[in-house]
């Protein structure tokens, strides 16, 4: 793949690569700053981490990506470290994103801290990362997809991407891995509610947890969830998202879930859209980035910025409308000379 940034990459950022490409005691620390720079807000860090990235990209692509979504208390955690660990055993590496919502807008967090995980914190096979705090839903998804490439250069097998059921996310992390996955708890409530928000149409594979409390609970919740799932249109011909019952914590029905995985996995690839997906995702990718670029380019414009208060106010009180108003920001970025808001 032609790489025309990699000349560019300053010593310092080199060293970052080579770290994040060699296997062994180095890449942990290179993995995080990596990572570190990736998050960064700064100008001047975006331009070197997009320099980084380039030259990592021809270096990612063969991981499994996953995505667990679930509402807070399903599970999410104490499935992710099970499973985590029963892939370690296996032999494969697992590096864990999060995606979290709330952390962008509040600075709190739903999905917690670091002391999360411990069991599989600890396996050397293991890299977790939370949540980044900084920006909207949109950069801290970016953010996550940039630093679920660098894991997968750096040679993980497994890559896991958990959101938490509230909001947008969802549907943002399904746009970036290859099997969204919908953890629910055995109660009618929560299926209720998945199916309700259209979370469930996003699932590729539905797991009820804490099959141990409950297992009659649980299996009622498994067919009244398969049979709501036939109501719906699935996202490819090939494949009808199973439901499995399992428990996260009692460590049983985990090599089960591994195994759809793999059979998902191998169904799709067989048909070609697997690697569809992927490029629809990337392709997807781009035109978030130029939206929030855009967004974000037309916000500072100096002439937005100086018309934007007087045209709110006076779309709020119907002395314009909102497309003639919108229509006259626009023309700034459209023809600076012939827009007829105020020069600098
Ligand atoms: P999260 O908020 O979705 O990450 O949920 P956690 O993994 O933190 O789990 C919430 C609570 O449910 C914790 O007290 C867990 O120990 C418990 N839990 C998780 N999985 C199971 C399970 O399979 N069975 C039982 N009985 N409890 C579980």
């Amino acid at each position: 793949m032609e790489n025309p940034s990699l000349g560019a990459l300053d010593p310092l950022d080199r060293d970052l690569v080579d770290g994040v490409l060699a296997p062994g005691a180095g890449q942990r620390r290179a993995l995080a700053k990596t990572i570190t720079l990736i998050e960064s807000t700064r100008a001047d860090h975006r331009q070197r981490a997009q320099q980084v990235l380039a030259a990592l990209l021809p270096h990612s692509g063969r991981a499994m990506r996953v995505g667990i979504s679930g509402v807070p208390g399903a599970g999410k955690s104490t499935f992710i470290e099970t499973l985590g660990v029963y892939l370690i055993d296996a032999g494969k590496r697992v590096a864990v994103l999060a995606v979290d919502p709330s952390s962008s807008v509040s600075g709190g967090s739903i999905l917690g801290d670091k002391t999360r995980m411990e069991l599989l914190c600890q396996r050397e096979a293991a890299f977790i990362r939370p949540s980044p705090s900084a920006g909207s839903l949109g950069g801290v998804a970016d953010k996550t997809r940039e630093a679920m490439l660098v894991c997968e250069a750096a040679g993980f097998d497994v890559v896991i991407v958990e959101t938490v059921g509230v909001g947008q996310s969802e549907t943002t992390v399904a746009g970036m891995v290859d099997i969204f996955v919908l953890l629910q708890l055995p109660n009618a409530g929560d299926d209720l509610q998945a199916i309700k928000k259209g979370i469930v149409e996003i699932a590729d594979l539905v797991v009820f947890n804490k099959a141990d409390i409950d297992g009659a609970a649980a299996e009622r919740g498994r067919s009244q969830m398969q049979t709501a799932l036939t109501l719906l249109r699935p996202a490819s011909p090939n494949w009808r998202p199973p439901v499995l019952c399992v428990s996260a914590l009692a460590k049983r029905g985990i090599p089960e879930f591994w195994a759809e995985v793999e059979h998902y996995r191998a169904t799709m690839s067989e048909t070609g859209e697997f690697d569809e997906k992927r490029r629809r995702q990337s392709v997807a990718w781009m035109w978030n980035l130029i939206d929030s670029g855009l967004h974000q380019h037309f916000r500072q414009h100096p002439a937005v910025r100086a018309a934007l208060p007087g045209l709110s106010h006076d779309v709020a009180e119907a002395r314009t409308t909102p497309g003639a108003a919108a229509q006259r920001l626009l023309s700034a970025l459209i023809d600076p000379s012939g827009s007829d808001l105020p020069k600098e």
